[in-house]
């Protein structure tokens, strides 16, 4: 019998992100994993999930208190992608070895998760005997504060010039050329620019250990999206793409170049982004996507022939499932 489910590599969940609280918790996620084996509404079979270092806990206590909740309130596997922002090496090593990944950032300065070309390639040297796998967030800081500067941050659609395409591409570019210099498995995640998708493409041929993903979000709206009412409640990072943009990624996954599809499910309540409303560098940035990660593709694309069947289940489940290798089952 032909396995029935989805895999979402990318959501975050349980966290406290830029002082907020997600809208949603493991025990939220628990009924997507309830759903009927229904091929056209799949149900949830596992997801990959972020554990953030905190100023107040280390970042091994705070994976153990997640991994205890998700067993608990989730009861699938769960693959975590963590985030040092001071643990060192000789800390987080166990926890690599033991299944976990790692998750970097070349942006969020002020967040404190930043990390430079540099500590990159420190990480790739430090984990050389491992060959963990590094999922990476891409948008070059030097680009990302220099077209703030110039954009003040006035409407939501002012989003898409503060944080353009050429940050990815340059980050995208600058990290694939680590990865393959060091031969070191990278998963570049969220590719919004079909420029770096390229950059993803050409790389591989130097280096099989390179995989990323895109979501449904950048395939399916444009930035037009940005100028509608209440547009501050669909601002993500990255933002919405040209319309242009938006078909060529769309061609590129037709072509095979995004291995899987993950949401970026990144939650707040609608509450809450409207007491932004007026003050958007503030505003929690980040919008739903795990319960339609499956459906949206398979109405947008699949039905009008854009894609087949057989590509979506292997973006959504046959491939995730590779990379879903070491998670966590409950
Ligand atoms: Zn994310």
């Amino acid at each position: 019998m032909t396995e029935i489910g989805y895999y979402d590599f990318h959501v975050h969940v349980g966290e406290k992100i830029g002082g907020h609280d997600l809208a949603d918790g493991f025990k939220d996620l628990k009924r997507l994993t309830e759903r009927e084996p229904n091929p056209e509404n799949p149900p949830l079979l596992g997801i990959g999930a972020f554990v953030t270092e905190r100023p107040d806990e280390s970042l091994t206590d705070t994976y153990h208190r997640m991994q205890e909740l998700a067993a608990q309130e989730f009861g699938k596997a769960v693959k975590w992608h963590l985030t040092p922002t001071k643990a060192m090496i000789e800390e987080i090593y166990p926890l690599l070895a033991g299944g976990a990944d790692l998750k970097l950032y070349t942006s969020y300065r002020e967040a404190g998760l930043y990390s430079s070309y540099e500590e990159i390639e420190r990480w790739m040297k430090e984990l050389s005997g491992l060959k963990t796998r590094i999922l990476l967030h891409c948008e070059d800081d030097l680009i990302l504060q220099g077209s703030s500067e110039w954009r003040d941050f006035r409407q939501p659609f002012d989003h898409t010039l503060r944080r353009p395409e050429i940050a990815e591409d340059k980050a995208v570019d600058l990290v694939l050329n680590l990865a393959v210099k060091h031969q070191h498995p990278v998963h570049i995640v969220h590719v919004s620019s079909p420029v770096a998708a390229l950059f993803i493409k050409e790389a591989r041929r130097s280096f099989a250990g390179i995989t990323c993903e895109t979501s449904p979000h950048y395939l399916l709206y444009s930035e037009e999206r940005l100028r509608e009412a209440n547009a501050h409640r669909y601002l993500c990072t990255p933002p919405y793409r040209k319309e242009s943009s938006r078909g060529k990624l769309v061609e590129l996954l037709q072509d095979g170049v995004f291995d899987i599809l993950a949401s970026d499910h990144c939650a707040f309540t609608d509450e809450l982004k409207d007491r932004y409303k007026d003050d958007l560098p503030n505003l929690p940035k980040g919008i739903p996507g795990v319960e339609i990660l499956f459906t949206s593709i398979y109405e947008d694309l699949v039905k009008p022939g854009k894609i087949t069947l057989e590509q979506l289940i292997d973006l959504t489940l046959t491939r995730p499932k590779e990379l879903m290798k070491g998670a966590q089952t409950a």
